[in-house]
């Protein structure tokens, strides 16, 4: 089921017109508020799934017609990736089962230390502990933040600064282009986890200076099961091969092995084809959605902190005090209730899904001094008529008191 968005915005996604039980006993149009942890899929997403299972076949080597067709279709696919991203002619498209899978294959392949800060998602916290992770508390600022890694990066070399994107709990968007250039000058290089900047922002990594990048693509309207790691080839050249199997190899004998390069080194198995052909088919409706896809999220953001910010009780998670931009996620506590029960209200009595807990990012929120908050994320699908339900359904709650 799909439907048209505001008027300023061509995507379509699907169940937007999902009607979801509520514990009157009646109906509500479901108001998704959860893009950030899974986005559902684009129309065209849909599409390219529908139009390629009759050609359900294993890649690679088969020479049926079925087989070939997949075949193409999932190496086109880093076609498609390459120009999502506009990824250097030394980049390579790497395709894993999710962000964290990426994380971690690129984990077992730096050679040497890796600089984190403390504010990340656990899957890009966790993976860096195999090679030497050193983290960096954040400051109250971007800009001392980044003094910080500075002097963490130079007084003891690192082979790779890893750093969010855009940070999964308040959204906040880092300077990608600034920090890729201090890693540079002292001599590191740089990953970043687009798993949240990804669907919202394009992502240029020719001109900016990112080495490494990864996403999910069930954040980018296409299902779960596949992601991608981008990166320099060297370091995934030289790695060990993440799994081994069939597909990573050149030559096998019973005394040895010659393992293929990247991406095939990292691919053993039979690959998630479907998968991949459908985060392609986002990457390229992404590709080609213009500024009024930011702007509509960044209007309807805007919307959303002002509405929850005129009530009382309502306090937003925030990082930085000087972050010049952020995506469309809106992270807020409400004075004496239970982030949980607040998520539980939206859902029961007004059909709002929104998350709620400590969004794996645990040294994060112990930073913030809260150990829970209600997490309302916008993606293509969301209309101002959610933003004003949202809003009005945490004013009533608030006024019906503890
Ligand atoms: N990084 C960030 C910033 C995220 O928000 C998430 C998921 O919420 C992940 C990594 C992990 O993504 P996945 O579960 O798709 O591997």
């Amino acid at each position: 089921m799909t439907a048209v968005l505001d008027p300023t915005c061509a995507a379509r996604v699907s169940g937007a017109d999902l009607e979801v039980p509520l514990v009157s006993g009646g109906t509500a149009r479901y108001a998704n508020f959860d893009y950030a942890a899974s986005a559902p899929a684009l129309a065209q997403v849909t599409d390219r799934v529908t139009e390629l299972l009759p050609y359900y076949a294993s890649v690679h080597r088969g020479a049926g017609y079925a087989s070939r067709i997949s075949t193409d279709c999932y190496e086109a696919a880093r076609n498609s990736v390459s120009r999502f991203l506009n990824c250097d002619d030394d980049q390579v498209v790497v395709f894993t089962r999710n962000t964290t899978d990426a994380l971690n294959l690129l984990a077992s392949c730096v050679p040497g230390d890796t600089v984190v800060l403390d504010i990340e998602h656990h899957a890009n916290f966790l993976p860096w502990l195999r090679r030497g992770r050193r983290v960096v508390p954040a400051a109250d600022t971007v800009a001392e933040t980044i003094r910080r890694v500075v002097a963490e990066l130079c007084t003891k070399p690192a082979a790779l600064l890893a750093v969010t994107g855009a940070s999964n709990v308040t959204g906040e968007v880092l300077p990608l282009e600034r920090l890729a250039a201090v890693a540079h000058e002292c001599g590191a290089r740089i990953l970043v986890d687009a798993a949240q900047l990804a669907p919202h922002r394009r992502i240029d990594l020719r001109h900016s200076g990112i080495d490494y990048l990864a996403f999910s693509g069930h954040k980018l309207y296409a299902p779960f099961g596949a992601g991608v790691l981008v990166g320099r080839r060297d370091w995934l050249d030289a790695g060990q091969p993440y799994l081994a199997g069939g597909g990573a190899v050149r030559e096998v004998r019973t005394d040895g092995v010659d393992w293929a390069p990247a991406p095939q080194r990292h691919e053993a198995g039979s690959p998630n084809v479907l998968g991949v052909a459908a985060l392609a088919a986002a990457c390229d409706a992404l590709t080609e959605l213009d500024e009024r896809a930011t702007e509509h999220e960044r209007r309807l953001a805007i919307r959303l902190r002002d509405g929850l910010g005129g009530i009382a009780g309502v306090r937003f998670l925030r990082i930085w005090s000087d972050s010049a931009d952020s995506v469309g996620i809106v992270t807020f506590t409400v004075d004496g209730l239970e982030p949980g029960r607040v998520a539980a209200y939206l859902s029961a009595e007004h059909g709002i899904g929104v998350r709620d807990g400590r969004f794996c990012a645990h040294p994060l929120l112990a930073r913030l001094g809260v150990d829970g908050a209600i997490r309302a994320s916008i993606g293509l699908g969301t209309t101002t008529a959610d933003v004003d339900r949202l809003v009005d359904a945490v004013d009533v709650l608030v006024r019906r008191g503890p």
